[in-house]
């Protein structure tokens, strides 16, 4: 049977880390072995679903490229369908009316608790009969469970898997106004669909053998399942909003690359040896649902921003420019204005773990800095820098062809008649060009900051030294 998984999101919110992650397994595990990848929207739960949730779920999905071969398909569209199997299970005497009230579950609930005991449903209507039956009464529909026996299954990621059946209670499958409920329209779907593996969160366990049970009453044999460990924060405790960024569309917006997100992610709680960097194409290639681990694996943004660096130096520029370019968007930073981006990037992404901070160190060769940087004005915009940079100044505005050359004979020369170390030079005029500290070589700094920029810059680092001095 050809491979076929699905990712199934209720939409609640906005595509999270672990969900990411649980799509991710889901689309590889399609991918390395020449499957489908579905993508099913679980929004039966009228009151805490909405479009907005789906849409940022897509858009989550769409930003790492986790493209879907069919879907979404919406469950709320496929009520008619959950009611024909609804009354296929009933009329086959596998489910059945249930008409406690809610008054009776509390006070059975609470006897329960009272004793000590797993509350349970007491299977009051699992037998009743014909004459008993009256359905225009308010009534649910309860699944009849198997009382004997037990479930057995092999977790891909777990292992083997048994519960007795007695443990498990007669499940509603639809509600008093006739919805169906979650662990009933998974089997449905799942069987629907052809699914052949489910892997999601192992927060669903439990629902497993119920829905295995629900596979059998209706003849069909249950998809594998693994469940994948949760993702644990740095403090060991379940990774939530309170660890940062669990929002995937966040670590767009913080600067990551979908690739290393999608590297990272599929390292945490995945492994092939001891290999941490994987392309897209190896990850479909080597992806192997048997190595999931199942310990659960705790986040690291230090390893996230590691991984997000390697990949800012080694992705072709091409396929850089696209992220690049958002982010010199969001900045508003004109390219127009300034040097050859695909040189600088070259130079710059040594230094920048992500998009933000690598546009950031670009920003001042294509628009003009608010202010110098504190620090490294302070150090270096002193009284004594204001020999250098004006004679400096008069030497640039006599360079009429600015290349690393005619701009490095300048600085040697400033150097050489001011009788000063290169460091003098090279220092202050670097905070006046860049309004920052650090950057490349001083003659491919002043060539990207272009003469013009270069000369006013200085003669603003000037304005910046006589103020100083009038305040010292
Ligand atoms: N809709 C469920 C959730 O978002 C997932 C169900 C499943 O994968 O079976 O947690």
């Amino acid at each position: 049977m050809s491979v076929k998984t699905r990712f199934a999101p209720s939409p609640t919110g906005y595509l999270h880390v672990g969900g990411a992650r649980t799509a991710l397994y889901s689309w590889l595990h399609a991918r390395a072995n020449d499957g489908e990848f579905v993508l099913r929207i679980e929004d039966t739960d009228l009151e805490r679903s909405t479009p907005e949730a789906v849409q940022a779920i897509m858009d989550g999905m769409k930003w790492l490229a986790l493209e879907w071969d069919e879907g979404p398909i919406y469950q709320t569209h496929r009520f008619d369908r959950y009611k024909e199997v609804i009354q296929q299970l009933t009329g086959e005497q596998k489910a059945y009316p249930c008409f406690c009230s809610r008054e009776r579950l509390d006070e059975l609930r609470e006897n329960q608790m009272n004793n000590k005991e797993k509350p349970r449903y007491d299977g009051k209507c699992r037998d009743l009969t014909a004459e008993q039956i009256d359905l225009s009464k308010d009534h649910v529909v309860r699944f009849k469970n198997p009382k004997e026996g037990v479930v057995t299954f092999k977790d891909v990621v777990k292992g083997e898997i048994t519960i007795a059946n007695k443990e498990l209670d007669d499940l509603i499958i639809a509600r008093t106004d006739g919805s169906p409920t979650y662990n009933f329209t998974v089997v449905v779907d799942d069987m629907d669909m052809g699914i052949t593996q489910v892997i999601r969160g192992d927060d669903h366990i439990n629902n497993t053998p119920r829905q295995i049970n629900i596979f059998d009453a209706l003849g069909y044999a249950a998809p594998e399942f693994g469940h994948v460990p949760m993702i644990l924060g740095d403090d060991g405790k379940k990774l939530s909003k309170r660890h940062g960024a669990v929002s995937v569309m966040q670590y767009r917006d913080d600067g990551y690359l979908p690739e290393a997100v999608l590297n990272y992610l599929v390292r945490l709680g995945w492994s092939h040896g001891d290999q941490e960097v994987f392309s897209i194409a190896e990850m479909k290639s080597l992806f192997d649902i048997n190595n999931i681990n199942k310990a659960p694996s705790a986040f690291n943004t230090d390893k996230l921003k590691w991984l997000n660096q390697q990949y800012i130096k080694s992705t072709p520029i091409e396929k850089l420019m696209p992220h690049l370019q958002w982010h010199l968007d969001q900045q508003g930073v004109e390219l127009s204005d300034g040097p050859e981006i695909a040189d600088l990037v070259v130079e710059f992404s040594e230094r920048a773990q992500t998009l933000n901070e690598l546009v950031t160190v670009l920003k001042p060769y294509y628009q003009e800095f608010e202010a110098f940087d504190p620090k490294a004005a302070k150090k270096h915009l002193r009284p004594v820098a204001r020999p250098v940079l004006e004679l400096i100044k008069s030497k640039f505005a006599a360079v009429n062809d600015w290349q690393p050359e005619s701009i490095q004979a300048a600085v040697d020369q400033t150097a050489a008649e001011l009788d000063v170390g290169m460091g003098k030079v090279g220092m202050p005029l670097r905070v006046a060009a860049t309004g920052a500290g650090m950057s490349p070589a001083i003659d491919l700094t002043l060539l990207w900051v272009g003469k013009e920029r270069a000369i006013a810059r200085i003669e603003k680092a000037l304005d910046f030294i006589s103020l100083r001095e009038s305040q010292a």
